[in-house]
């Protein structure tokens, strides 16, 4: 086993890797920017290394730092949790070849997943089933125009190196088609520095079911069940459940026995989550994450396991714990995603929290790094932190749900805890009836 682990992140989920590799025995290191000198993560850590100033290009990102942070503390491994290099196959390379071990898949697997054209040809030939689309890039308009007759309209452009709901577009027809192409192009330049695209249909009333997934690296992979994940804002989560109020057991096994056998096929290393839409009874593969997902605890709560723990036995060299038949889905669990925003304007509220009491009790979890007297930095994400709540039945989540939203105190800053109290209380989501528009609409019409 490892003997000291790099921590290569901040806020929740830094604290969360350094509470799995305490559990295992392992030394941490934090490293921090300037901005983050004050921070939980670095408090709880056995050692802390300041790595650069704010920007994260020059922090977070910069590896030449991270690298000299493990020479100087004798660290052997590096988790980088997700978000930053968590999906940089380059960075995995070179820890490679600084003989440090990356708590991650192999670079080959993020460098493929990570380019959704190629992600896409990849899920195809293990047999999983792909939303229809372009073959590849679409490199001009009369291919686009092309392709998207041949797909049938509504499509969606959308960019290879996408992520974070950038660089998307919608056309409805031919008319839209131009425009569409060479905005998402446009915009996939300036954000990813890459201005390939690709088309696919566009489904009206998908929900986004993914599956979680963990291998060992050597052809042994299983399946842990889905979270639905269809309430977003701007394609971004906001509410993450688990098991999906659309699936039963028989839909639950056939996808995630598809998904397990692809992995094994592919030798994935360490914890993933496979995305897929989901409409009348199909489900269309759109991405998977080579990485742990701001939405895992869901998993964790209904299984009971630690998928943390998991990444770090596998980047060891050890077996998975578990088989897939030790995994039993027991009960519902329910995440709310609590950021410094305005609830309703969503206007981004950094400052400090001047009283901070997160709820407690039977089958509640916070995850967050944040206290009283904590200044949230402007520089990175608005994550305040994450509420997940178990119960036995959904109804029983969703009534602990309730109780604990209302327990759950943050003063001195705006967060969206109001919206979840909102949304907790409304009949569709107690009915577990909305798909990816629901909440996008139900913000435009006031709520
Ligand atoms: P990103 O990597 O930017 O998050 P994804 O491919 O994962 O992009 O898609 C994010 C979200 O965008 C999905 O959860 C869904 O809401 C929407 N979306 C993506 N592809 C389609 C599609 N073909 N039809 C309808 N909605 C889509």
């Amino acid at each position: 086993m490892f003997d000291k682990i790099l921590i290569a992140n901040r806020g929740e989920i830094a604290l969360r890797i350094l509470r799995a590799a305490k559990e295992l025995g392992i030394a941490t290191v934090a490293v921090h920017s300037t901005a983050d000198a004050d921070a939980m993560h670095v408090r709880l850590a056995d050692e802390s290394v300041c790595i650069g100033p704010p920007a994260a290009r020059d922090s977070y990102l910069n590896i030449p730092a991270l690298i000299a942070a493990c020479e100087i503390t004798g660290a052997d491994a590096i988790h980088p949790g997700y978000g930053f290099l968590s999906e940089n196959a380059r960075f995995a390379e070179v820890l490679e070849h600084h003989r440090i071990a990356f708590i991650g898949p192999k670079a080959e697997h993020i460098r493929i997943m990570g380019d959704k054209i190629e992600a896409k040809r990849t899920a195809k030939r293990l047999g999983i089933p792909c939303v229809p689309g372009s073959e590849g890039g679409i490199n001009d308009e009369t291919e686009a125009k092309k392709v998207a007759k041949e797909i049938g309209y509504p499509v969606i452009i959308k960019a290879a190196a996408g992520g974070g709901g950038r660089g998307m577009k919608v056309a409805r027809n031919e008319d839209d088609l131009v425009h569409a192409f060479q905005t998402a192009r446009t915009e996939a330049k300036a954000a990813f520095g890459d201005d390939a695209v690709y088309i696919e249909k566009y489904l009206e009333k998908p929900r986004h079911i993914e599956i979680q997934v963990l291998g060992d690296g050597k052809g042994n992979a299983i399946h842990l069940g889905e979270r639905d994940c269809s309430l977003q804002r701007r394609h971004q989560k906001v509410w993450e459940e688990g098991p999906s109020p659309a699936l039963n057991l028989e839909m639950r096994e056939r996808i995630g026995g598809v998904v397990a056998k692809a992995m094994q096929d592919l030798q994935y290393a360490g914890a993933g989550t496979i995305e897929f839409l989901y409409e009348d009874g199909e489900f269309y593969f759109i991405e998977m994450n080579t990485r742990i997902q701001v939405e895992h605890p869901v998993t964790e709560m209904i299984t009971g396991i630690d998928l943390v723990n998991e990444q770090i036995r596998v980047a060891a060299g050890h077996p998975l714990s578990v088989r897939q038949e030790d995994i039993k889905i027991e009960g519902h669990a329910i995440e709310c995603r609590v950021n410094a925003e305005h609830p309703s304007t969503f206007r981004p509220s950094p400052g400090t929290i001047s009283y901070f009491h997160p709820p407690g009790g039977l089958g509640v979890r916070v995850d967050s790094a944040a206290y009283q007297g904590y200044r949230i930095p402007p520089h990175y994400d608005s994550l305040v932190g994450k509420l997940i709540v178990h119960g036995r039945t959904r109804n029983e989540c969703l009534m602990r749900l309730r109780r604990a939203l209302d327990e759950f105190v943050v003063d001195g800053i705006d967060t969206t805890l109001p919206l979840f109290r909102t949304l907790v209380r409304n009949p569709d989501i107690q009915n577990g009836q909305y798909d990816i528009h629901w909440l996008e609409n139900f913000l435009k019409t006031g709520g």
